[in-house]
């Protein structure tokens, strides 16, 4: 009903970024090599996705729309094994139950166009066969007045939809991002897989020229990424990222290992700009703890914290620092 997909948009589509997260995570999951954001507003007016995924058979775009109707776990036991970004099956419908919803999608062939107006479909019609889906999300929290009161400024949405888009930039560097906010272009990657460049296309090449590159592994795990000189720190832990299996995670014990390979190099209260990318096991991992999926439970925390030290700890002691 549109009553409990508004429920649950209240934990899924808190604000804008939210909206972008769950839709740039589809295009992702279908396979995009190209994801294009726009925004009007900071997306409280206008946010458009489109990507060159695998699309959704004219058939099945409807049950998109219903919840829990996900494509992407069958079984209980695919739980255990999630390899894909969403699996929980309430974004679509939790986006379209407090926006008006417009999506073009085609596998190749004869596309379809639904649109979705407060959780109702108001109408389908045929649309290009262009491999892809476009979705377009106006009039965000329209019908749910109380959500809209509680957003902030609209610099404050833009700057944290901005640091979603590069959070996932930096997550799927084989992706080639655009991101334009009221026509201005804040953001593009080439896809090309280089972490680097992901990089320098948010910090700038004179940041990027004082990091240095990260690798350790073991049997299970492997960890890879770039972390910045101890010259380079910001005031906030926020520039560390942590990236597992290719989605963004908030983890308080893997952050503190990121801190801990710098030993006594960091001056009190600052901290590196560093990009940590996982690669574990996913049945290690239970990624079902929270609907944004951000926080994860990892069944062995001390090996990667402890491979995490060693990577930084030692690539920072090959520059004599
Ligand atoms: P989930 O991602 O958890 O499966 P969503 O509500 O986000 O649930 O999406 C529902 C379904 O719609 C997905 O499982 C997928 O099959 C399909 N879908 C949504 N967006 C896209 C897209 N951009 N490209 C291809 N399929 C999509
Ligand atoms: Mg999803």
């Amino acid at each position: 009903t549109v009553l409990a997909n508004q429920i649950a948009a209240g934990e899924v589509v808190e604000r804008p970024a939210s909206v972008v997260k769950e839709l740039v995570e589809n295009a992702i999951d279908a396979k995009s090599t190209e994801i294009n954001i726009t925004v009007e507003d900071a997306g409280l007016k206008f946010i458009k996705i489109v990507d060159d995924g695998n699309g959704i058979d004219p058939q099945e775009v409807k049950t998109a729309f219903l919840r829990h109707a996900t494509s992407k776990i069958a079984e209980q036991r695919d739980l255990f094994r999630v390899r894909s970004l969403g699996f929980r099956g309430e974004a679509l419908p939790s986006i379209a139950s407090v926006a008006k919803v417009r999506m073009q999608t085609s596998e190749g062939g004869q596309g379809i166009e639904v649109n979705y107006a407060g959780g109702k479909l108001v109408n389908e019609k045929p649309a290009p066969a262009r491999k892809g889906t476009t979705i377009e999300v106006s009039s965000l929290f329209y019908n749910t007045p109380a959500r809209l009161k509680y957003m902030s400024s609209p610099n404050t949405e833009l700057s944290r939809i901005s640091d979603m888009v590069n959070r996932l930039a930096v997550s799927h560097p084989e992706v080639a991002f655009s991101f334009t906010s009221n026509g201005r272009e804040l953001l593009r990657t080439s896809g090309r897989g280089n972490l680097l460049q992901v990089l320098g296309a948010i910090y700038g090449m004179k940041t990027v020229s004082k990091m240095v590159k990260i690798h350790a592994d073991n049997l299970d795990l492997e960890v890879n990424g770039y972390v910045s000189l101890p010259e380079l720190t910001r005031a906030s832990r926020n520039y560390i990222s942590i990236i597992l299996n290719g989605r963004y995670i908030k983890n308080f014990g893997l952050t503190k290992a990121v801190i801990s390979g710098y030993g006594s190099k960091l001056m009190i209260g600052r901290f590196p700009i560093s990009v940590i990318e996982i690669k574990a096991d996913p049945a290690l991992i239970d990624v079902n703890v929270h609907p944004t999926k951000q926080e994860v439970r990892i069944s062995d925390e001390g090996q990667i914290s402890k491979l995490i030290y060693e990577a930084i700890s030692s690539a920072l002691a090959d520059k004599q620092l």
